[in-house]
């Protein structure tokens, strides 16, 4: 408890899934935290349950106009902003061959001008304040191609390739630039809302800690590197994903474990 005593955070996408678990663990370690998302029933939902240091903010992380004025809202009624958690994303299928040119600007739009726009707008109010910690929520599609996931996956790699280079230039100002890379996740992005958890843990028992992952486990690296123990660390690429960023498994060489090999 009270890691980030006196801090104010913004978490986009924070109405639900796992921004809705970061924005929870924020405010229980004392951030004042903004919920910041489209979803508006659910955002003010969860902003009320976490009682008077949070608040629901109407944000499309693919506006401009919506960024500018949550920074200034938050910071004439905080006067601060240390944390962002830009999580908000969209996921799309398909292959990159049939993909529309109209899905390419919706998921671009959300995931990379959304991020875009987080170290353009919050980025540049920590700039001015001299502090802050950003922490971009990639994907571990963000390593590697992914079939049928072109558009997510390459909009993956742009969120932590525009990490990097944010680093670079706020660094100096004393702004800190991380990005998370999840697994798989069990959210209603992942479980549509009604897949079991046998089922979901079934779907990822190729991944070395066999099991799908939970909001909370997510939250919890957001958590440290938004917090002063990681006041050292930029530029980073955290994978919370059970070590699915190794590899996969050959069932038919040692080591693979027996839900695999029927052993
Ligand atoms: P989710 O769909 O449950 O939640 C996403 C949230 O983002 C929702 O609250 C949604 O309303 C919000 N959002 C969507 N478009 C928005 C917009 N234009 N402006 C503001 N908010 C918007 O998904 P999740 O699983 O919680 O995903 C959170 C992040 O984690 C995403 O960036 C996603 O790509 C990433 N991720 C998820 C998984 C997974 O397995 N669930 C794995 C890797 C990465």
């Amino acid at each position: 408890m009270g890691r980030l005593t006196d801090k104010v955070a913004i978490i986009t996408g924070g109405a639900r899934g796992m921004g809705a678990a970061t924005s929870r663990l924020f405010a229980q370690e004392g951030a004042t935290v903004m919920v910041a998302d489209v979803l508006e029933d659910e955002g003010r939902a969860l902003a009320q349950d976490l009682g008077g240091n949070a608040r629901f903010v109407r944000l499309d992380v693919s506006n401009e106009a919506d960024w500018v004025s949550l920074v200034k809202d938050t910071v004439a009624e905080f006067g601060r902003i240390d944390a962002l958690v830009a999580n908000a994303g969209v996921l799309s299928f398909g292959e990159l061959v049939f993909a529309e040119a109209d899905e390419f600007d919706r998921v671009y739009g959300i995931n990379v001008k959304g991020v875009f726009f987080g170290i353009k707008h919050v980025g540049g109010a920590m700039r001015s304040a001299g502090r802050g910690a950003i922490v971009n929520i990639a994907s571990i599609d963000g390593f590697r191609g992914a079939n049928a996931l072109g558009l997510y996956s390459s909009s993956k790699w742009a969120v932590r390739g525009m990490t990097k280079t944010a680093a670079l230039e706020l660094g100096p100002h004393g702004v800190r630039v991380n990005s998370v890379h999840p697994g798989g996740v069990n959210t209603p992005m992942v479980n549509g809302g009604d897949r079991s958890i046998e089922e979901l843990n079934y779907a990822h028992r190729r991944v070395p800690l066999q099991r799908i992952g939970a909001p909370e486990e997510i939250a919890a690296a957001s958590l440290f590197l938004c917090s002063d123990e990681a006041s050292y660390i930029s530029a980073a690429e955290l994978g919370v994903d059970g070590g699915w960023a190794a590899g996969y498994y050959h069932d038919n060489l040692p080591g693979a474990p027996a839900s695999l090999t029927g052993e």
